[in-house]
């Protein structure tokens, strides 16, 4: 995977280098799949596992950049967004000239399925309120709210690494999935506690639905300016919430701080030995 930076206004788009740099914006019309992990795809071309460099490029301000990949799938890396985080932040972020554009949440939006829950508020800020149930003794009710504006992500977001049981972890490798997963790129549950421990925060497990979420909401293709609550919800009800407000817009509108002027692009040379998948 390579990350290069990208004119104002053309938003994140992935190229596939080994089919003829073929584009796919990451857009919420090119969603592909939602279950492990969230792929589009754009006339039978595939790019698997966008949630986690998403989120990274929203914690840092990211508003445009190419993605590229030469292979279907992102290199899944320590699971987490960190590696992206510090990848960026070395090559460095470049400030463009035209003001960024948000999409300013002006009615409330629900969605509901089964013990499920999603929905977003308005508000002038974007902030996230997360609550887990999961039957494991180190986890169970979790909730985890964070505004994320002044660094928050970076500090309490991004290092949060994504989990799974050894069962989980037979049934998708019986599925053909995840064929790359090993203890070095998720937290592995046992029957009462973390095989490759120690978490990086107690409540690493909520953290990281937070990051999923984040991931996932970029999709919106613009900085969202809303409450965001979800309980229980997932990369299905992510990206269901983001068609959503998509289809209708009277539930938002386009804002621009003029004062602020703060579109960013990742700039030069960021590149990550890429190997891969979860
Ligand atoms: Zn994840």
């Amino acid at each position: 995977m390579r990350i290069l930076p990208a004119a104002s206004g053309s938003g994140i788009v992935f190229r596939r280098t080994d089919l003829d740099g073929y584009e796919i914006e990451a857009i919420s019309p090119n969603v592909a799949r939602v279950s492990y992990a969230t792929s589009l795809m754009k006339k039978g071309v595939l790019i698997s596992t966008t949630e986690h460099l998403l989120s990274a490029f929203i914690g840092l301000g990211i508003d445009n950049a190419v993605v590229e990949l030469n292979n279907l799938e992102l290199p899944i890396l320590d699971g987490s967004a960190q590696p992206f985080v510090a990848m960026i932040q070395q090559a460095g972020i470049r400030k463009q000239r035209r003001a960024r554009k948000y999409l300013k949440i002006r009615r409330e939006v629900e969605m509901r399925e089964g013990n499920k829950f999603i929905a977003v508020y308005p508000s002038d800020t974007y902030s996230v309120a997360y609550s887990i149930n999961f039957p494991h003794p180190l986890i169970g009710k979790e909730t985890f709210r964070v505004e994320l504006t002044n660094g928050s992500y970076l500090r309490h977001i991004a290092a949060a690494r994504t989990f799974g049981s050894r069962e989980d972890e037979q049934a998708m490798r019986n599925m053909g999935l995840i064929r790359g997963a090993s203890r070095d790129n998720c937290i592995v549950l046992t029957r009462d506690g973390v095989e490759n421990g120690p978490l990086r925060f107690p409540d690493e497990f909520v953290r990281h639905k937070v990051l999923d979420l984040v991931g996932d909401l970029a999709l919106l293709g613009k900085q969202i300016l809303g409450n965001v609550v979800a309980d229980r919800a997932g990369h299905a009800m992510h990206t269901a919430l983001v068609s959503r407000i998509l289809r209708d817009k009277t539930l938002w509108e386009e804002v621009t701080f003029p004062e602020a002027s703060a579109e960013h692009e990742a700039s030069s040379r960021a590149e990550a030995a890429a190997s891969s998948s979860i």
